[in-house]
């Protein structure tokens, strides 16, 4: 049997058609059925649906062989245990640090005062910040963290932006660009070896779907 995790929602869409290159499309819509086990037709491989921030847990521990995951969730956990080979170029979309329209960003920067940052990527802001000599007060949230500059709670905010429209609504701008985001294919790496024959012609076919060459 083979397991791919996924979460709902875009990776799940975006997932589709290259499921559908491998000649696997599910039984059921993880949109409408409460069911987190979703068999496909093919009778040895299932899908399993988790929250965006678990589909690398699952696959590190080899709970899944296979998942699909932001590189800002795979930057933010680590990803130890896992294999990447593929970068699948869909889910795009930028991590920036975006403050509140006006906001010297480059001043405070230069001036080494200590940044409140409020975010969900704590690890990935700080290895940013901390690469630029910045001081920063790490502030977690969960959600929304636009507001977070808007009511005194954090002077930026770490986040990801593709049209930039939740920024403008709640008066922020982009600041800086931290990295550029897509979905990668993640592989348990001993299953890897244990299942090499039947995990090998997915990932070619992924591979080759996603229109990328190597490793990303
Ligand atoms: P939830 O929205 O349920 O709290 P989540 O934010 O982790 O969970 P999604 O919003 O479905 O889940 O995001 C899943 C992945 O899609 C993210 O990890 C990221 O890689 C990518 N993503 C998030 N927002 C965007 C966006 N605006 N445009 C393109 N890709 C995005
Ligand atoms: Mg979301």
């Amino acid at each position: 049997m083979i397991t791919l995790a996924l979460s709902k929602g875009r990776i799940f869409e975006e997932t589709l058609p290259l499921l559908a290159a491998a000649g696997i499309s599910p039984l059921e819509d993880p949109e409408t059925s409460r069911r987190l086990i979703i068999g496909t037709n093919r009778a040895d491989v299932r899908l399993i649906i988790v929250r965006a921030t678990d589909v690398p847990t699952y696959v590190q521990h080899g709970a899944a062989d296979l998942g699909v995951a932001g590189k800002d969730v795979l930057m933010e956990h680590g990803g130890e245990g896992l294999y990447q080979p593929v970068d699948l170029g869909i889910a795009r979309c930028r991590m920036m640090v975006a403050a509140p329209v006006g906001f010297d960003y480059a001043a405070a920067v230069r001036q080494g005062a200590r940044l409140r940052v409020a975010t969900k990527y704590v690890n990935t802001a700080r290895l940013f910040f901390a690469a630029k000599g910045v001081h920063v007060d790490l502030i977690k949230l969960y959600g929304s963290m636009e507001l977070a500059p808007l009511v005194g709670l954090a002077d930026v905010i770490v986040d990801l932006v593709s049209t930039g429209g939740t920024l403008r609504a709640n008066n922020l701008a982009a600041v800086e660009e931290i990295a550029p985001i897509s979905a990668r294919l993640i592989v348990n790496q001993a299953a890897l070896k244990l299942k090499h024959a039947q995990l090998q012609p997915i990932i070619a076919t992924f591979r080759q779907a996603a229109g990328v060459g190597g490793a990303g």
